[in-house]
């Protein structure tokens, strides 16, 4: 695909509703397409319109082991309410053998902690679908501020941000209208939940993700900068 191409994509994607830009996707790569969710109180607005718009749809949850209790509690709610096709990704190593191995981490390499539990096992079964659907948004980090409704990544795998021009405020506004589920961490704080070892609750005026390891300058798990990273993975 040539970048003219590539360029005429988003600029029709720019003109679509979310919902329209789900239904090209899917159009485009039918049964082989899949999304990525990490079932916190942000991700519901997108599984709701997901629901509607391609139900058929899997959705990969990267099941590290350190979540919440809170979330995976939520995850299956979500699950229950919208029928979703959810597949659990752990890393190949297991989480006990994981923690008897590398023990905490998250503390000294929270890096390569991610790259095992996250980007490696996602990228394995990203590795059977032509394209990928994610819910980031422009206005979260630098990082995702760069980011295109539809970009092709290096090793040939499409990528669709059918949310990106959505503000938070969009979010809150679409989640309220619709009445979503709230996370069970929400009302505590929990602006954006992660794993439970990188995740603090946030203070009225903080940035949404300024609770996700706090202690460090990481902003990223790392499977939307580094996908094609070719690290051997430990496990
Ligand atoms: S978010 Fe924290 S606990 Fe979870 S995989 Fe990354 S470093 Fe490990």
């Amino acid at each position: 695909m040539t970048d003219n191409q590539i360029r005429n994509i988003n600029q029709l994607l720019k003109s679509y509703t979310i919902k329209e830009r789900l239904a090209w996707a899917w159009d485009q790569f039918p049964n082989q397409l899949v999304m990525t969710s990490s079932f916190q109180t942000q991700s519901v607005s997108l599984l709701h319109m997901v629901a509607e718009a391609i139900p058929q749809l899997p959705v990969l949850f990267l099941d590290t082991g350190f979540h919440f209790p809170e979330t995976l509690a939520f995850r299956d709610a979500l699950k229950e309410k919208y029928q979703l096709n959810i597949i659990n990704l752990r890393t190949e190593l297991g989480h006990q053998q994981f923690k008897n191995t590398y023990g905490n981490l998250y503390l000294s390499d929270p890096d390569l902690c991610c790259h095992i539990n996250k980007t490696n096992p996602l990228q394995k079964k990203l590795d059977e679908y032509s394209a990928w659907i994610t819910g980031v948004r422009a206005d979260q980090t630098k990082e995702r501020g760069e980011m295109q409704f539809f970009s092709i990544e290096e090793n040939g795998r499409a990528k669709i941000c059918p949310m990106l021009d959505w503000t938070s405020k969009d979010l809150w506004t679409f989640h309220n209208k619709q009445d979503l589920l709230e996370h069970p961490l929400f009302t505590s704080g929990y602006m954006s939940v992660g794993c439970a070892p990188c995740t603090r609750p946030v203070n009225a005026g903080e940035d949404e993700r300024s609770g996700r390891w706090a202690d460090n300058c990481k902003t990223e798990c790392g499977i939307h900068t580094n996908p094609n990273k070719n690290e051997i993975d430990k496990s």
